[in-house]
């Protein structure tokens, strides 16, 4: 799907490059069509090329705010070369093909850096540039677009090789070309914030759109708003609201940390319930039933649990829901729910429930952003499961396969645990969650303290830890970690390894009798 080039635009405001541009593709024989500052930047360096009021019939008008935008500039670039109707079209409007369009915008985000007035500021807002730049971008099965002069050289590369540009190019493009405008508009849009002077709601819609503004954020000074990706995907963002109060920030916050934590446990294999405080776990289980998986999972740290959000991978059933309210909960987000069951929560009206209509792929790719001052940061989701990973047994007891089904269900439960991370697990329970301490023996110790809490709360004589396995979810840089694991009761451990002091930690583990695996694969969560 290699596509010729015989015909470019160029309109830059940023001439960066521009001319040897131009000048290598007019050496293989390509006709430039340009707009008043570029064109006479490119005649001045001695190159052919044809005005764009000549290609339109009409002059650059209103301080160049109509320059491109007409039907035989956009009718050039947005026709399917394949389409004999299009075709048509052309020949009828005297309409020639634009395969190429170099443009690059106003530089709106500079002139507000440089604290210039309003009315330059609006000035500088570039309108043809963008409608050309996603014309050629939605048309990238035929046309090329360059918004950035790190394109050129790709461009003259293809050229050169090939006569024209293979259709991969043209689709990493047009997606680069999109994420221009958009980003572009956002700056546009943040810039009228910031000169209303407004907070609330904060209106940076950087990759979404307004669903609401909430009553405040993490606390009641701060304003907040929750906005759509546009992404389809079944989760919180998306989810129906059976009934309760109106979400809060923190409610949508460890309402999504919740149900991304139980989607990771496939419905097909068991029921399992988490149950979340402040955006960790304190209690996961899988049952027999939802309702058996609820109770194993409450039993971890009914403390806690008070006041929680409790997440379901399968419809919720009556039993379950009996089951859920008898304590103070929060919020329960499951991918659907029977009437019975949604009867049962109705009896108490503040209890939100929240069905998805599924469960999302642990697995799927997406984008994770966090802002920091000035700035976001972006990166890809933590899509790595346990049951692709290779476990390694580095230690001189392998786990029995008891042991191996308790040690993969923690690892999986400690990825969505802020890290330090330390799981403590026993059939396919959680009974020891130690979260978020800036030192992983701390967080080993906490599990352990809550395992003996817990025991004492149910009037157990040993802490749920005797005889559990333990994961880390990421590896003990020293011994004594593992040691207070081994100490607490645990008898297998999985983490990911790689520690220079891998050796002394296996030594400390083979020393113990306990098994341990290497997933070879970190889950930070900070
Ligand atoms: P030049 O320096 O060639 O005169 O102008 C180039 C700039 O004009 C580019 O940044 C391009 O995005 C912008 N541009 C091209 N066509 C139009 C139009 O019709 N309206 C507006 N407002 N800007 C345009």
């Amino acid at each position: 799907d290699i596509r010729p080039i015989t015909r470019a635009l160029l309109s830059v405001s940023d001439k960066t490059g521009l001319v040897d541009f131009a000048r290598t593709l007019a050496a293989h024989g390509v006709e430039l069509v340009s707009t008043g500052g570029t064109s006479k930047a490119l005649k001045e360096a001695g190159l052919q090329v044809r005005d764009v009021s000549d290609v339109t019939g009409f002059p650059e008008m209103m301080d160049g705010r109509v320059k491109t935008l007409h039907p035989k500039v956009h009718g050039g670039i947005l026709a399917v070369r394949a389409d004999a109707a299009h075709k048509a079209a052309m020949q009828e409007h005297g309409i020639g093909a634009i395969d190429l369009v170099v443009v690059n915008l106003y530089p709106f985000e500079a002139t507000v850096a440089r604290g210039a007035s309003f009315d330059e500021c609006v000035e500088n807002i570039d309108v043809g540039g963008p409608a050309m730049i996603r014309a050629a971008a939605k048309n990238h099965g035929d046309v090329t677009v360059a918004v950035d002069p790190s394109a050129y050289a790709t461009v003259l590369d293809e050229i050169a090789a090939q006569g024209g540009t293979a259709g991969a190019t043209r689709r990493r493009l047009a997606r680069a070309a999109f994420a221009r405008t958009a980003a572009y508009d956002a700056a546009i849009a943040e810039w009228f914030t910031s000169v209303e002077g407004d907070t609330a709601p904060p209106s940076r819609a950087f990759a979404g759109t307004l669903a609401e503004a909430l009553r405040y954020g993490e606390n009641p000074h701060q304003d907040a708003a929750f906005y759509l990706s546009g992404i389809a995907r079944p989760g919180v963002a998306t989810a129906r609201q059976l009934q309760g109060k109106a979400l809060s920030y923190n409610n949508l916050n460890d309402t999504d940390a919740a149900f991304e934590a139980v989607a990771e446990f496939d419905p097909a294999r068991a029921p399992a319930v988490v149950i979340v405080k402040h955006a960790n776990p304190c209690g996961v289980a899988e049952g027999a039933s939802l309702v058996e998986a609820y109770r194993k999972a409450l039993a971890c740290d009914p403390t806690s649990a008070f006041g929680g959000i409790v997440a379901l991978n399968r419809t919720l059933d009556a039993e379950a829901a009996k089951a859920i309210v008898e304590i103070f909960t929060e919020v329960i987000v499951a991918p659907d729910a029977t009437e019975e069951a949604a009867a049962i929560v109705a009896a108490k009206k503040n209890l939100r429930l929240l069905v998805t209509g599924g469960l999302p792929d642990p697995r799927a790719n997406g984008l994770a952003v966090k802002s920091l001052a000035g700035g976001l940061l972006v990166q890809s989701r933590d899509n790595a499961v346990v049951d692709d990973m290779e476990l390694k047994v580095v230690t001189r007891r392998a786990p029995t396969p008891a042991e191996l089904a308790d040690l993969a269900f923690a690892f999986r439960v400690a990825k969505h645990v802020k890290s330090n991370a330390i799981v403590y697990a026993k059939d396919l329970a959680t009974v020891g969650i130690g979260a978020g301490q800036m030192s992983r023996v701390d967080s080993a110790r906490i599990a352990a303290r809550k395992a003996v809490d817990a025991a004492a709360a149910a009037g157990l004589a040993a802490p749920l830890t005797k005889g559990c396995v333990v994961a880390s979810d990421a590896f003990f840089p020293f011994a004594d970690g593992l040691l207070t694991a081994i100490e607490a009761g645990a008898t297998a451990v999985i983490q990911p390894g790689g520690s220079i002091r891998d050796a002394d930690v296996i030594a400390a583990a083979d020393e113990a009798g306990i098994a341990m695996v290497f997933t070879g694969v970190r889950h930070f969560r900070h």
